[in-house]
This record gives C-alpha cells, structure tokens and sequence, in this order.
C-alpha cells in the first residue's frame, strides 16, 4: 500500500478550491486501488484547517506549522516538503497548478530526486506509476505523459476534477519543523497586490470577461454590474489589458491567466486560440458576441448573437428580477 499525498495551497485563510479538486481525485484514486490519501498543510496556522479537510476523506492529515509560512517562500516551502516526503515517504504527491507550485516543482522533484508532471488535465495510476494528459501550445494539443519512478510529484490544472466530500476516520499529525531566518537567502520585502477587482480569478466561481467589444465606459460599467450582481470576478482578453481598459493582472489566456469557474460569461470577445487557453476548463461558458461566427460560439454551451449594448440591459434587469 502506498500513500498519495495531496499538498493543501491556503490563501488569505482559505483552502484553494484547485487543492480540493486534487485531494478528490487523489482520495477516489486511493479507493480505487488500496492505497492511502494523505493531506498536508504547511502553513503558519495549519492547525486552523483541519476541520474543513476532513470532510474530504483523506486518511491522515499532516500538518507543518511555523510563522514563516506567513508568506509563500520558495525555500522554506521546499524544505517543509522535502521533511514531508522523507517521513511520508509517498508514491505521489499531487498539487494544485497554481504561482506557488510552478515556483517550488522544478527544486523539490530535483531535491527528492523525484519525477515530475506539470500542469495535467487528468491523471491514472498505472502498475508503476502516474499517465495522464497535458495541453500544451495554448491548449491546442494535448500531449499524452507518464513517469515510471518513484516518488511522481504532479501539479493539476484548476477545474480539471469536481470536488467530492467522503467520509474518512481521518487522523491529524504534526511534523517538527524548525527555519531560522538565517537559512533565507531572498527576504520577502512587499507584496504588491493586484489593482482593481478584489475576487481571486483563478479560483472564482463565476468569471464575467471583457473582449475588445466593449468599447466604451458604458459598456464596461455593464460588465462591472453584472459582475457585481452574480458576485463574479472580472478578466479580460488581451486586446482591453493592452488598450489600458483593464488592469493586466486580470487578462485571461496563454500569457494571462487560467480560470476554470462554473460559469464563464465572455462579452465581445471572439475566442481567439490565445483567450481559449486560459478559460476552456470553466464547466458552463455563455459568449455574447454580435458575430455568429465568432470562434467563441464553438465552445460555448449557450450564446447569444446580438450587440451586446442591447444585449446586456436586458440580461441584468432579468438577472435582478431572478435575485429578487
Ligand atoms: P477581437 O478578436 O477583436 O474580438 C472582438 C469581438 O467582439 C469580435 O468577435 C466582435 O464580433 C465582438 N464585438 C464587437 N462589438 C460588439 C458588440 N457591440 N456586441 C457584441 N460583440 C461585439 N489574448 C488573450 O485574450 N489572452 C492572452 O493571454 C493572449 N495571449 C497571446 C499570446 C500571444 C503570443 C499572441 C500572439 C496573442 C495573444 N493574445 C491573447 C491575443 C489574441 O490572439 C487575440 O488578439 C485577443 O484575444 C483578441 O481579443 P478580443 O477577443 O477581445 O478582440
């Protein structure tokens, strides 16, 4: 028997929903094939998560907590990991594909001497080790990769599996860990949030997006009350960060980010391969776009063809009248 363990990300003192789609599918794997699912949380109050992940059916929680954990830091992290995995001694340890764990995946595979697998749409186990799919060249091919050795590390893609509560006699165990500030060979000086919208894009349940068809303040305060009212994130394509619009942090795609929402609504925007990279994961996407053959209507599950000046009006009073 061997054990899969799932790395927990925790951001501004809540558990990454990306880390609870891993720790699903890793605790379905686990089932499956007689293994064990293990959870770790390494943070500066790890203790504080305990109770929400024992719905999710890991057999043991791990927990690292120490102050240092306050911000994400490369080096510290790494060595959580490496201690993690030496007591452990896993098969897999599977991550959410997020900043942090494209930032550590290269050191901690080299310093287990561990293979790695980044970025996969879905994972299986195999007799002697991990297969699974990766999209590369923005999404246009899907490569088929595997790794034959053990220990796998393995990072997920945002929206790839659903996230399933289990039942589970779930034990909780503390691992020493000590860092001195001496050990850190680059400080954290200032963290420089994002400007504008407050949601986190990649893990928003709905995603509403601006393409270059909303030209005007008027336009883009119709995205921003729709927004509002479906307690969504705001993004954007690439046409509208550059045109200065919207803030770049929130551009959506190849070189912006990976959203995978239950609900993607893109508005003026015509589906370049570019934009599609980095929101086909979201499970339902509404387009709004006044040309029938926008590239965006062969991957939404609902569109509507029409000037979205006339569209929208509409679309929000009916949206108010649902809330009530
Ligand atoms: P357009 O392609 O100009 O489409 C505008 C759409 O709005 C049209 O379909 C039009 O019919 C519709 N429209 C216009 N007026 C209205 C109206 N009144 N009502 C309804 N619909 C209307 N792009 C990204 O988004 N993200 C990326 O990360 C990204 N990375 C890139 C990386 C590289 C290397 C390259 C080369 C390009 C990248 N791009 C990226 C750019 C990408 O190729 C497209 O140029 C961009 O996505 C187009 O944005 P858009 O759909 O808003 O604009």
């Amino acid at each position: 028997m061997s054990t899969l363990l799932t790395y927990i990300s925790v951001k501004d003192g809540k558990i990454k929903r990306s880390s609870l789609e891993v720790l699903s599918r890793c605790v379905e794997l686990a089932r499956e094939n007689d293994h064990d699912a293990a959870a770790i949380v390494v943070d500066a109050n790890a203790s504080d998560y305990t109770d929400e992940l024992k719905k999710y059916g890991a057999d043991t929680i791990y927990l690292i907590e120490d102050p240092i954990f306050k911000n994400h830091l490369n080096t510290p992290l790494i060595r959580a990991l490496s201690l993690a995995m030496e007591k452990i001694d896993p098969a897999i340890v599977a991550m959410a594909s997020t900043e942090g764990s494209k930032d550590i995946l290269g050191a901690l595979a080299a310093n287990q001497k561990a293979a790695s697998l980044a970025d996969m749409s879905e994972f299986e186990l195999t007799n002697n080790g991990v297969k699974g799919k990766r999209p590369v060249m923005a999404a246009k091919i899907v490569a088929s990769v595997k790794a034959e050795t053990y220990p796998i590390i393995l990072t997920v893609r945002a929206g790839s599996y659903d996230v399933n509560e289990a039942e589970a006699d779930t034990s909780v165990e503390t691992i020493d860990f000590s860092f001195s500030d001496d050990d850190l060979k680059v400080t954290l000086k200032e963290i420089l949030s994002a400007s504008g919208d407050k949601i986190d894009l990649s893990e928003a349940d709905v995603v509403v997006s601006a393409g270059r068809g909303v030209k005007d303040e008027e336009a883009r305060n119709m995205v921003s009350e729709l927004a509002s009212l479906l307690s969504a994130g705001i993004g954007a394509s690439r046409a509208l960060t550059e045109a200065g619009d919207y803030d770049p942090s929130l551009q959506i795609g190849q070189t912006g980010k990976v959203v995978a929402p239950q609900l993607y609504i893109a508005i003026g925007i015509s589906g370049a391969i570019q934009h599609v990279a980095g929101m086909a994961n979201s499970k339902v996407i509404v387009a709004i776009n006044k040309d029938p053959d926008a590239p965006i209507f062969d991957i939404a599950d609902y569109g509507i063809v029409g000037d979205l000046y006339k569209v929208l009006p509409p679309f929000i009073e009916e949206i108010k009248k649902l809330k009530g």
